[in-house]
C-alpha cells in the first residue's frame, strides 16, 4: 500500500481527482463539515450540561435532606464458618442476614446516607489476638462502631426458639446510649404499622449475652427479623420480596427517627 501511495502514477491520479473538484464545491463541502462539527459540539455540550445539572440538583437535595451525611453501620450477623440459626428446611441465618443487609444498604444509600457494612460477603470478621474466631468476629464488629462513633449501628439477625409457634420481629437496644431505645422503638412502630399489626412483642434491653450491643457505646440496635424455628415465618423469610419489605420497613423507620431527631 505504501509503495502504491508513493508511486508517481498513484499521485498523478489523485491530483487529477482533486483538480476535478471545483473550488466552489470544496468550499461547500468544508462548510457542511464545519456545520456538522458545530452541531455535534452543541449536542455534547447540551448533554454534559444536563448531566451536570442533574448531579448538582440531586446532590443539593440530598444535602438538604441529610446535611451532616449521617453514617449508618449495617451489621449482617454471622457469616463464613458461623452460619447462625438454621431452619428445619435448611435456611442459614447468615445468608438471610446478608441479603437483607445488602438491600437495606442500597435503600439507605439511595436516601442519601453513608452506609458502612461490617461485612458484604460470606465471611467472618477477624481480630488479631482474639481467643477464638467467634470472639474475634464480634470484637471486629464493635471496633467498626468505635471507629465511627457518630454512626448509628443496626445489626440484622434471624431468631430461633425451642417453641415453634413463636414468631414475629423482635427489637433489642443497647443500654449504653439513650438514642438506642428510641431507634428500636421507631423500627418496632414501623414493623407494626407496615407489616405486623399483631406484633405485641416489647422492646428488650440487651444484656451481656448480646455482645455487640453490650459493648458498643454509640446508638445501637439489633433487629431479629423473624424466627427460623417457625415454619411459616421461615418460609416467608426465604422469599426475597419479604426480605425487601423488611428492609424497607427498617429503612423508612430509621428515616422517620432521623427526621424527628433533627
Ligand atoms: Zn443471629
Amino acid at each position: 500500500m505504501l509503495r502504491r501511495l508513493l508511486s508517481p502514477q498513484y499521485n498523478r491520479k489523485r491530483r487529477v481527482i482533486l483538480m476535478s473538484v471545483s473550488p466552489t464545491r470544496q468550499a461547500v463541502w468544508y462548510a457542511v463539515k464545519y456545520f456538522v462539527f458545530i452541531i455535534i459540539l452543541m449536542a455534547v455540550a447540551a448533554v454534559l450540561s444536563a448531566v451536570f445539572q442533574f448531579v448538582k440538583v440531586s446532590t443539593e437535595s440530598r444535602a438538604a435532606y441529610n446535611p451532616g451525611r449521617q453514617k449508618i453501620i449495617v451489621d449482617a450477623g454471622h457469616g463464613g464458618g458461623d452460619g447462625g440459626a438454621v431452619s428445619d428446611s435448611g435456611l442459614l441465618e447468615k445468608n438471610l442476614n446478608l441479603e437483607l443487609s445488602l438491600t437495606l444498604r442500597d435503600m439507605l444509600c439511595a436516601a442519601g446516607y453513608d452506609v458502612i457494612m461490617t461485612r458484604s460477603d460470606d465471611s467472618m470478621l477477624t481480630w488479631e489476638g482474639a481467643p477464638s474466631a467467634k470472639s474475634g468476629d464480634l470484637r471486629a464488629r464493635t471496633e467498626i462502631a468505635s471507629a465511627n462513633p457518630d454512626a448509628l449501628f443496626v445489626s440484622i439477625h434471624m431468631n430461633k426458639f425451642p417453641s415453634a409457634s413463636v414468631h414475629g420481629v423482635q427489637l433489642y437496644y443497647s443500654p449504653n446510649h439513650p438514642a438506642s431505645k428510641s431507634i428500636a422503638s421507631a423500627i418496632r412502630d414501623g414493623v407494626r404499622a407496615q407489616l405486623q399489626p399483631w406484633n405485641e412483642r416489647p422492646l428488650k434491653e440487651a444484656g451481656s449475652n448480646i455482645y455487640v450491643l453490650d459493648r458498643i457505646r454509640s446508638p445501637a440496635v439489633l433487629v431479629e427479623c423473624g424466627f427460623l424455628s417457625n415454619a411459616g415465618e421461615a418460609a416467608m423469610l426465604s422469599h426475597a420480596e419479604y426480605r425487601q419489605a423488611l428492609a424497607l420497613v427498617i429503612c423508612s423507620s430509621l428515616l422517620d427517627y432521623l427526621d424527628k431527631a433533627g
